[in-house]
């Protein structure tokens, strides 16, 4: 039998009508055997995430504000929950524990999905594993892979379905410590690898990975399937589907993830694979990203191209202002580093200075507003006209190329547009490839 380990995040674990469709997914398959439970999420657009409830709740404690009517509220969640569904479940005593603890911020966070992740084995009758024998963590938000993968492999085995909660573990000294926002997803990876599953499922509200932003884009698809590889390029230009630290684990373990949809348990999602299946598919180009916030220092230097460690020199004053370069292309009496602008803003002064003094370039330039933006796919180098249809895209779209980026490897294309003409650009090319 395979081994699939199914993370539930928040609104597919926020109300009782929710619990069934999860409760559904899980008996619909033997293989589905570590359930990993997120906090009660979002209801409606309005609603409130329970672990924002507790995280107020702590700093209305720490700060001396009453935090009584934010408890009732969370109370008031799980009990309509417990009612609805009918489990038997003493959650006045666990509240009672709780406010023991009401000015610890990672407790208080992690308590939405201790509770959700018990009252789900209540329902389930499925037993539950505390997180806090078996994720630890180093400091806040930096789990010790190596120790949970030990911990959790014991505390697993011979375990035919088990029910954790994510979020959260200990560190060293038994102090509970939490990921960083949406951490279920890295419990639940953490997990596949220590069970060495087949698969990783992460079952959330969206139909999969789509191959544009859909609130930049109408209706992008779906994209079926995607490598480890190309969704850290797409992710490191703003798509986000999970953690970006939920993908090392079960990366290093060669586990597959599948996306897939609480509210439609029909589709098959998003499958996160190893770059060894690569080729074994048609798709060419697999998605689309964009994000402003880049500026592109540019510069001119005759004979550039034969003065032995220009670019080292230019990098290092780059890195000695601890401004890290994202992109770099360059001509022949031409070079420009591409660097964000956050890092860049508070040492451009500085940065240009010593490039003057140290470099003596013949003119050196800086454009402020530079979006990026990745059209990624594996495909890409056995196919051709790729590039030709991207930039046809920009040119009827009207939209100048500022920079481009392409390596030899060709998962990607990754160029430059002023920043106002990034969701043009996004549009066109959805239109042109999606
Ligand atoms: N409940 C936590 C959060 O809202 C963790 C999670 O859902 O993954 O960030």
């Amino acid at each position: 039998m395979k081994t699939i380990v199914a993370k539930f995040g928040g609104t597919s674990l926020a109300d009782a009508a929710q619990f069934k469709k999860v409760r559904a997914i899980i008996e619909a398959d033997p293989s589905r055997r570590f359930i990993v439970a997120s906090a009660p999420g979002k209801r409606n657009p309005e609603d409130h995430k329970v672990t924002d409830l507790l995280y107020r709740c702590r700093d209305l404690a720490a700060h001396g504000g009453d935090p009584a009517p934010v408890l009732e509220e969370i109370r008031a969640r799980f009990a309509g929950i417990i009612e609805e569904l009918g489990v038997d479940f003493d959650l006045d005593a666990e509240l009672a524990a709780i406010c023991g603890h009401l000015r610890e911020r990672d407790y208080m966070a992690s308590r939405g999905e201790y509770l959700n992740a018990k009252i789900l084995s209540a329902y389930l009758g499925i037993p539950f594993i505390d997180a806090a024998e078996c994720v630890r963590f180093v400091r806040a938000g930096l789990p010790d892979y190596e120790t949970t993968n030990d911990l959790m492999a014991f505390a697993l085995r011979g375990a035919t379905r088990v029910i954790i909660p994510g979020f959260y573990g200990t560190d060293q000294s038994g102090v509970i410590r939490t990921f960083t926002r949406g951490g279920s997803d890295v419990t639940g990876s953490l997990v596949a690898r220590a069970v060495s599953a087949d698969l990783y499922e992460n079952w959330t509200d969206v139909p999969g990975m789509l191959f544009a932003d859909p609130r930049v884009v109408d209706n992008p698809r779906t994209v079926e399937r995607i490598t480890y590889r190309e969704l850290r390029e797409l992710s490191y230009l703003g798509a986000s589907v999970l953690h970006e630290d939920a993908v090392f684990p079960v990366r290093k373990a060669g586990i597959p993830i599948n996306i897939r949809d609480t509210n439609c348990p029909e589709e098959h999602g998003t499958m996160i694979v190893p770059v060894e299946n690569e080729r074994s598919w048609e798709t060419v180009v697999t998605g689309i990203a964009g994000k402003p916030g880049f500026c592109c220092v540019s510069l001119e230097k005759g004979m550039m191209n034969s003065e032995v460690g220009f670019g080292a020199k230019l990098l290092t004053i780059f890195a000695e202002h601890g401004v890290s370069f994202e992109h770099c292309p360059s001509g022949i009496d031409t070079m420009s580093v591409v660097v964000q602008r956050e890092a860049f803003a508070p040492q451009r002064e500085a940065i240009l200075r010593e490039i003057e003094e140290d470099l003596h370039p013949d003119y050196i330039a800086v454009d402020d507003s530079i979006a990026l933006i990745a059209v990624v796919g594996h495909g890409m180098v056995h196919s051709k006209g790729i590039s030709a249809r991207v930039f046809r895209a920009m040119a009827n779209a009207r939209i100048n190329v500022r920079l481009i980026d392409a390596g030899p490897g060709e998962m990607n294309i990754i160029f430059g547009v002023a920043e106002e003409d990034c969701n043009d650009a996004l549009r066109a090319l959805n239109n042109a490839l999606g």
